[in-house]
């Protein structure tokens, strides 16, 4: 018998996590490698957000807070769900976890048993599949290819819900292919939910602030009021202010729901740090000017990558509407021969391929479950997205 339980056999571990971590330790012993693995943005964290944190540590503010955060970051992120999304949201509908990763965990686990299914358009993060696996649930993916801008359509949702759907996982920007949902898009998907009360939909919109060429986010719940009881808006300050390793994230909705999702932390990890939750709050409530000016860069930099890689022979690059992430397809390389004489036959291996012949790192598209496609993060300098894209060239450049 095996000692571990079976739940830790139905999952693996985060592919995007185990790359970053593999990028980091060759750079570490010296290899000159361009690393575009990163699901972070390579800004820093604004001053002003630091000095709340360390205001927060000279006021002694060290110690537990409420599970569900403190009343000044709940009432940072009400006023914020409020003022962005027009979303009203009362004190016991809100919550506070360690990253917008815990607030979907602590939701899937408070939620999915034996038997319930989770509809999840792919591409997707990679973390969702696994955590509904981990629940004792099924993975209901549906396949969203290029050709439908990766977005699920009204159809593809009506198929794939089931008596035993429990939920829906939007994310939107998403990652990895950037796809993001307009008022419209949503609505049409809100008419389908309409006819199936059994389903809730967790709305991941941890990349609301990165969208492109003037397009205006927009979230279920704004969109579909009479499903705001039915629906998890999940957010965070990771993406939008570079304060991933400050792990904060939240979400605004029903307050039986968030009441469950509570106890589940107040029994595994408690309170979220209280000198990042003061400083997630000094985020919130600051001036947001810099959220806007980084996304200009951004667009400067998907615009620039997306048109190198698709001068690359055999790759084929759509451009992101919002996320920092492209997701291009390389059907083109698939069954051709490296220098070396091995064959590509997955993206895996074209990101292997692209690794050990030109020390540049991306994901494959197996991880976020759509292929042959693979990741690329633009969270990097345009030197590095330039040289990056001139290595990725050169190796399709040598493939037969
Ligand atoms: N959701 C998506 C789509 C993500 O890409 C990430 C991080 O990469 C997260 C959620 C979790 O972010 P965090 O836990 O840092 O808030």
């Amino acid at each position: 018998m095996s000692f571990l339980a079976p739940r830790i056999e139905r999952i693996k571990p985060s592919a995007s996590s185990m790359a970053v971590r593999r990028v980091r330790e060759l750079k570490a012993s010296g290899v000159d490698i361009v690393g575009l693995t990163t699901g972070e943005p390579d800004f820093g964290t604004p001053d002003w957000v630091k000095e709340a944190a360390a205001r927060a540590m000279a006021e002694e503010k060290t110690k537990y807070t409420n599970v569900d955060g403190t009343p000044d970051l709940k009432r940072a992120i009400q006023a914020k769900f409020a003022r962005e999304n027009g979303l009203e949201y009362q004190m016991d509908e809100i919550m506070v976890s360690n990253g917008g990763k815990q607030v979907i965990f602590n939701a899937v686990m408070a939620t999915v048993a034996a038997g319930d299914e989770a509809v999840i358009p792919t591409p997707c993060w990679v973390s969702y599949p696994d955590m509904v696996l981990l629940a004792g649930g099924t993975p209901r993916l549906v396949p969203c290819p290029p050709e439908q801008g990766f977005k699920l359509t009204q159809a593809a949702l009506e198929t794939a819900i089931a008596p035993r759907t429990k939920w829906l996982i939007l994310n939107s920007p998403c990652n990895p292919s950037g796809a993001s949902y307009s008022a419209a898009e949503l609505s049409g998907l809100a008419e389908v939910l309409r006819r199936h009360p059994q389903v809730h939909v967790l709305t991941d919109d941890i990349y609301e602030h990165v969208l492109y060429d003037g397009r205006t986010f927009a979230t279920l719940a704004q969109v579909a009021p009479d499903l705001k009881e039915r629906t998890l808006t999940v957010n965070g300050v990771s993406k939008a202010y570079a304060m991933t390793g400050w792990r904060i994230g939240y979400a605004g909705g029903p307050a039986p729901l968030i009441k469950a999702m509570i106890k589940l932390q107040s029994q595994s990890t408690s309170n979220a740090c209280s000198i990042s939750q003061a400083a997630a709050a000094a985020a919130l409530d600051g001036p947001q000017e810099v959220v806007r000016e980084r996304a200009r860069l951004f667009q400067e930099r998907r615009d620039m990558v997306a048109a190198l890689l698709n001068a690359a022979p055999g790759l084929q690059c759509h451009l992101p509407e919002g996320a920092f992430y492209v997701y291009p397809s390389c059907a083109g390389v698939i069954g051709r021969t490296t220098p070396a004489g091995g064959t590509i036959q997955t993206d895996a291996d074209f990101v292997m391929y692209l690794l050990d012949a030109q020390r540049v790192s991306g994901l494959q598209g197996d991880a976020y479950l759509m292929s042959p496609f693979f990741r690329l993060s633009f969270a990097a300098s345009l030197e590095t997205l330039r040289e990056g894209c001139r290595r990725i060239r050169e190796a399709c450049t040598a493939l037969r």
